[in-house]
């Protein structure tokens, strides 16, 4: 499926996706935090779709976790997500960003990192006008 880029008015297929990682919290055993995710023209490179992600990321290194962040990265994800059924699986390609957020537990004092992934298709993106 394509869409119409506001800048060269071509019908475009995605070129590069931009992501960016804001409002990340820690609270007890959660990381909360959203993405970003700007979709750009294959054709000019003009932003052309946007979303933007909820992140939730639960700890279970102890039996009562107190969370610190330590650093936070999100990479751009390409992929394809399943919009059909499990019967009829219809593939569609899907884009979002890897999460990744290093995190201090003062209860146990461990260490380590917490991942997630969000994606959606191309039709679930805000077009940008
Ligand atoms: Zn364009
Ligand atoms: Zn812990």
């Amino acid at each position: 499926m394509a869409m119409q880029c506001p800048e060269c008015h071509k019908f475009t297929s995605v070129g590069e996706v931009e992501v960016a990682l804001s409002n990340v919290q820690a609270n007890g055993d959660l990381v909360t935090g959203d993405v970003e995710v700007t979709l750009k023209c294959a054709h000019c490179s003009a932003d052309f779709a946007q979303q933007e992600f909820p992140v939730e990321m639960a700890a279970s290194c102890c039996d009562a976790p107190d969370l610190q962040t330590q650093d936070e990265d999100a990479e751009p994800y390409e992929g394809e997500m399943n919009t059909g059924t499990e019967k009829k699986p219809k593939l569609a390609a899907s884009y979002g960003a890897d999460v990744k957020v290093g995190v201090h537990c003062i209860h146990c004092e461990t260490y380590f990192d917490l991942e997630d992934r969000v994606e959606s298709v191309l039709s679930e993106y805000e077009p940008l006008a």
